[in-house]
């Protein structure tokens, strides 16, 4: 008999997938119990093959910023899939997908597209490495920028779930070879700069961290970030994977940079300009990305890169994506950081509900509540005990929220009144499950 439930089939999954998933926080190793095993999604629901059916919080992880299966872009995949899978050879949906992006955030003058956000920073390392002609990458602890060798220490969610410094496999060379600062302190950069900065090559950021939970970069940290590099001659990485294009119309820069009127080196962008498949990008300066092969010397290719379905998803999600979606997702977010907050207070629960645009998660704890967490430390410090609890508690009332206290809640486009009511109605329970 083949196996129906989640239960079942994970139970077979471990044996033959290393812990049983794809990639390591579907594992629920963070909360217990067993992951769902998605069957189908549509809107803001997710069904898994057990047939029941919960309001997803998780979204793919940040791609699904209309929500899920949304006609349009499902149309637009199918259409596409009819004129072939991948050719290998360019096609002119890549070239649209890349005009979007750049008319978005004009400072992304070229742009090269990819398949993962890992091969986005990984590019961009190199590109700074052969720009700059220098070797060192600063990176701040509990920033994520994908399972890119030198840049995995202290790289946040995935690894602080599985309660892992670092990960194994990196040699000490290349670890050596990244400065690991804390987030939001100025000071601890400069004072890396003065030791090392003529042998630094870039500093790799999240526009907004999201990744150790949502940690917002305090009030011109990352103007700073660009004064320091520009000193020092060094290049600005500025990582929007994860907030490009969900955040805002032109992602975090849209509502930072652009304002102050300065701009990273480099961006890297992923998730949303997929929309669901996998498409990735690294663009910025013109000088910069013309290092790229075949223009320049830095290698760099993928059979999948800019594949014609991918692309297609990810161009009309992008065309969909106009201010009111953002209008919508954001109110969403803010309805729901107050439903979680009113929940938590009424059973009396320490927490700060921390948020960088429409992303936001909880920290548990006086500490949070009172001074709320800047940094990596401050984050690890939380009582992120009383997550588990209160992420079952929701999944049993029909909500699927992600699975990690150190990940955060994506709402989308499909978030309406009916499926926000769901997860208010929710929330009681769950606080008090936190209580504990
Ligand atoms: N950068 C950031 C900020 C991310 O959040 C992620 C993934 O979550 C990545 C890079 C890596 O992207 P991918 O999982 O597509 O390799």
């Amino acid at each position: 008999m083949s196996p129906t439930t989640s239960a079942e089939v994970f139970a077979h999954a471990q044996s033959v997938i290393p812990g049983g998933v794809n990639s390591p926080v579907r594992a629920f190793g963070a909360v217990g119990g067993t992951p769902l095993f998605v069957a189908s999604a549509s809107g803001a629901h997710v069904t898994d093959v057990d047939g029941r059916t919960y309001v997803d919080l998780v979204g793919s992880w940040g791609p699904a910023l209309l929500g899920h299966a949304r006609p349009e872009v499902v149309a637009a995949v199918q259409e596409a899939a009819s004129r072939g899978l991948g050719f290998g050879a360019p096609t002119t949906t890549e070239v649209e997908l890349v005009d979007e992006i750049r008319y978005r955030v004009p400072a992304a003058e070229s742009v090269r597209l990819v398949s993962t956000g890992t091969e986005a920073t990984m590019t961009a390392l190199r590109l700074a490495r052969a720009f700059t002609g220098r070797d060192l990458v600063v990176k701040f602890a509990g920033c994520y920028h994908g399972h890119v060798d030198a840049l995995l220490a202290q790289a946040g969610s995935g690894v602080a779930t599985l309660a892992l410094p670092d990960s194994a496999g990196v040699s000490t060379a290349t670890a050596a070879e990244t400065i690991v600062v804390p987030y939001n302190d100025v000071d601890a950069l400069e004072t890396v700069f003065v030791a090392h900065g003529d042998r630094i090559a870039a500093v790799v950021t999240e526009a907004a961290p999201a990744n150790m939970g949502v940690v917002p970069p305090l009030p011109g940290f990352n103007a700073a970030l660009r004064r320091i590099t520009l000193e020092h001659g060094a290049l600005l990485v500025q990582d929007e994977v994860l907030t490009g294009f969900r955040v805002g119309y032109s992602g975090w820069w849209g509502l930072e940079g652009l304002r102050e009127g300065w701009a990273p080196d480099l961006f890297t962008f992923g998730k949303v300009i997929g929309g669901g498949l996998p498409v990735a990008a690294v663009g910025g300066r013109r000088d910069v990305m013309a290092q790229l092969a075949p223009s320049g010397p830095v290698y760099q290719a993928g059979t999948l890169s800019g594949n014609p379905v991918a692309t297609a998803a990810g161009l009309a999600t992008l065309r969909l994506a106009d201010a009111g979606v953002y209008a919508t997702v954001d109110a969403a977010s803010a309805r729901l950081r107050g439903a979680v907050t009113t929940a938590l207070a009424a059973e009396g629960v320490p927490h700060a509900v921390q948020w960088a645009g429409n992303l936001f998660s909880i920290m548990f704890g006086a500490e949070a509540a009172t001074n709320g967490a800047q940094d990596y430390a401050t984050v690890l410090s939380t009582e992120s005990f009383r997550y588990a609890p209160f992420f079952h508690a929701l999944l049993e009332a029909g909500v699927y929220a992600p699975p990690s206290p150190y990940e955060a809640w994506f709402v989308s486009a499909a978030h309406d009144d009916e499926a926000l009511g769901a997860i208010e109605a929710a929330l009681p329970q769950a606080a008090r499950a936190a209580s504990q």
